[in-house]
């Protein structure tokens, strides 16, 4: 398949069938839900049927969002093998990202697969595919400034209020608050267009960032008490086991945003969390405030993302997962020092 980036066709899609199932990866993200609400309002508006279907449930931090509760996850929901004639995949670089989902979309004619991940597989029917757009958010915000004028023309503007606070949810997420190498200008002047549509950026931020509870705060000062920090090399990476978990009554949501902590450290280029998940793996975040790009380093162990934001999942224990990312991470480092600053002592830093 081959990327076409052609809104057009999809609008085609869109207009033609009756049908729709949005999904999007496992792990639900801001971008994600945020994405696939808008796009549920712009099918609701044009009249058709269409339904959000995801693996994993919402993250409760979501649930202010309007019209969440139509954000539905595979447990609670029993479908039939088909659903829809189009499955519309959102923020999700390869089909394997939907987990249990892809099974639905076996039996779905057409698949669309709008996202911004650099490594996207292309494996839809139709691919649109931004690298330069911050978040699908991005996209599916310019899909829907391209079916208010030509030649849609549905006569009436598909960016109302609630559009407009999902749209800023996605992207405000998946830029770190306007803080990630991601933002460009277009990233302000959408979110510009939004806060002028009656997207809620205060009520958004306080319930994306502030609703931590007392067993996530006790949770976060569990796995900073794991910290370590190699200065030399610039990584600094922590853990968080399910005894950590349940001690600290804290729930797997909680982690949410631990890594973005250890990410202000000074002078720290790379951050890692290990976390143990409810089924037995090690799911593993990197995050990069430098050039080194942790999209490349998680492909190695058959994960992904973007430069400066990715992960992957493990099937061993714990200690052998540290062991076995962190040396083969300072082989890495050693080898672009030494590449880099031949006969110089490195700098890991950034300044
Ligand atoms: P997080 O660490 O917040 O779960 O994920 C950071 C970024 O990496 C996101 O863009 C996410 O989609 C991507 N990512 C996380 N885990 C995986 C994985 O196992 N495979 C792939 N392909 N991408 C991942
Ligand atoms: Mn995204």
């Amino acid at each position: 398949m081959k990327i076409e980036n052609n809104f057009k066709k999809i609008v085609e899609i869109l207009k033609k069938d009756d049908n729709f199932l949005i999904t999007s990866h496992i792990n639900l993200d801001g971008d994600a839900i945020g994405s696939e609400l808008a796009l549920n309002f712009v099918l609701k508006k044009l009249n058709k049927k269409s339904i959000i279907l995801n693996q994993d449930k919402l993250p409760k931090i979501y649930r202010f969002l309007p019209e969440s509760d139509k954000v539905y996850n595979l447990k609670e929901n029993e479908f039939d093998k088909k659903i829809s004639n189009v499955g519309i995949i959102l923020d999700s670089s390869n089909i394997d990202r939907v987990g249990k989902i892809s099974k639905i979309l076996d039996n779905i004619n057409i698949i669309i697969n709008i996202d911004h991940h650099k490594s996207n597989e292309n494996y839809g029917n139709i691919n649109y595919i931004d690298h330069s757009a911050s978040s699908v958010g991005e996209i599916i915000y310019d899909l829907i400034k391209y079916m208010n004028d030509v030649p849609v023309k549905t006569g009436m503007d598909l960016l109302d209020e609630k559009t407009s606070s999902c749209l800023f949810t996605a992207i405000m997420t998946d830029t770190g608050s306007f803080k990630y190498s991601n933002v460009s200008a277009k990233t302000f002047k959408i979110a510009s267009e939004l806060t002028a549509k009656g997207a809620k950026t205060d009520l958004i931020a306080n319930n994306v960032y502030n609703k931590n509870t007392y067993s996530g705060l006790k949770l976060l000062g569990e796995a900073l008490s794991t910290l370590e920090i190699d200065y030399s090399m610039g990584v600094a990476w922590l853990f968080i086991t399910r005894k950590m978990l349940r001690e600290t009554r804290a729930n797997d949501e909680e982690i949410e945003g631990i890594i973005d902590i250890v990410t202000t450290l000074k002078n720290n280029e790379i951050s890692i969390l290990f976390r143990e998940t409810n089924d037995n793996k090690i799911k593993v975040s990197f995050r990069s405030k430098s050039n080194f790009d942790v999209n490349k380093f998680a492909s190695k162990f058959n994960g992904g993302g973007h430069p400066n934001s990715s992960g992957c999942l493990c099937s061993e224990k714990l200690e052998e997962v540290k062991e076995k990312i962190l040396s083969e991470l300072f082989k890495e480092l050693i080898f672009q020092k030494i590449k880099n600053c031949p006969g110089e002592k490195g700098d890991a830093s950034i300044n």
